[in-house]
């Protein structure tokens, strides 16, 4: 039998479970375009390319409940000061939030998402992309973790002093987490920081999965299960998470999910739920992080399309608030 769901069923569905993305670089364009959170935009290059994807009046648009800003550094060598372009990004959001206080709330838990909620406004959580924006400094963490930040992904494109990419600059293979970087994820745990393992190499992925006793997350990613790309993870990795009761952020970016559209974006969440169960699937869209994301999805306001493929997928619609949010917001709940 055909299942036709309306796109008004999908939005109904939605709305009733407010999504929450883990990982969008919207912050990026605002400290290097002067790209302001609180106008609305439409993407400015062909096919969406790159970014201009997210702002806040989208994302209302979107009735979304949160998103996760990533906070980026880029590591040329010589540059130091890496923390300083990581506190620069914190200053503008507290610039929106102090201009739009009823509109975007910082926030670092689950709960503080569903208060922001109540309240008619949206969730900004912040997580930092690549342990080299500390500097080689553990300490710094703490007073990051101070102004906001929830999450810190060990490596970005670029060996740091934590460990090793999965691709990049200083990438290899036969190497995982030094002791800097294993003490950055104990560091991380004492201080109430998730650690996530987007863009770190497997011997890493592993490493720091071994040393943590709370849950973690891969923020943004793709599955190698569903797709053969060097930029996802595969099953045994997906375990490793699942066994901390963490989740894995499914990305919208056409070129890791292995083709264009929503189909590929709903077989990658479904391969999760079929690896590890309906606990670990979450959203990790990518916006505004130098991707072109499948046009479908090329800002918030196509997650409803999303809800309505994963209807006619035949999800319940347990599974479908679990992706949307529930599992994102159980994990932030952390302490
Ligand atoms: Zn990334």
């Amino acid at each position: 039998m055909f299942l036709d769901s309306s796109l008004s069923d999908a939005r109904a569905l939605l709305e009733r479970h407010r999504p929450v993305d883990l990982h969008a670089d919207t912050l990026m364009w605002s400290r290097w375009l002067g790209y302001d959170l609180l106008r609305a935009h439409e993407p400015p290059l062909p096919r969406a390319a790159l970014g201009g994807h997210v702002d806040v009046p989208r994302l209302y648009e979107a009735a979304m409940a949160a998103s996760c800003f990533g906070l980026v550094s880029l590591p040329f060598p010589g540059h130091g000061k890496l923390s300083r372009s990581v506190n620069e990004q914190i200053d503008l959001l507290d610039d929106v939030t102090r201009r739009a206080p009823h509109a975007l709330r910082k926030v670092r838990t689950g709960a503080a998402i569903v208060s922001c909620q109540a309240e008619g406004t949206i969730g900004a959580l912040l997580g930092i992309e690549g342990a080299h924006a500390l500097d080689g400094n553990l300490e710094l963490l703490d007073g990051f973790a101070l102004r906001g930040v929830r999450y810190l992904g060990l490596l970005h494109f670029s060996a740091n002093e934590a460990g090793y990419p999965a691709m990049g600059w200083g990438r290899r293979h036969d190497a995982g987490l030094t002791r800097w970087g294993m003490e950055l994820v104990q560091r991380c745990e004492a201080c109430d920081v998730l650690v996530d393992l987007a863009h770190i190499n497997r011997r890493g992925f592993f490493d720091a999965c071994a040393l943590a006793t709370r849950p973690l997350l891969v923020s943004h990613t793709g599955v190698l299960g569903a797709y053969a790309h060097w930029r996802n993870i595969d099953d045994a990795q997906l375990r490793a998470v699942a066994d901390l009761g963490g989740c894995v952020g499914v990305i919208f970016c056409p070129r890791f999910l292995g083709g264009e559209g929503l189909g590929p974006v709903v077989r990658h969440l479904q391969h999760v739920i079929d690896v590890v169960g309906e606990d670990v699937p979450a959203l990790g869209s990518d916006w505004d992080g130098f991707i072109r994301p499948t046009w479908e999805l090329r800002d918030p306001r196509g997650l409803s399309s999303l809800v309505k493929a994963l209807l006619e997928a035949h999800l319940p619609e347990r599974v479908i608030a679990k992706i949307l949010r529930d599992n994102a917001l159980r994990v932030l709940d952390t302490h």
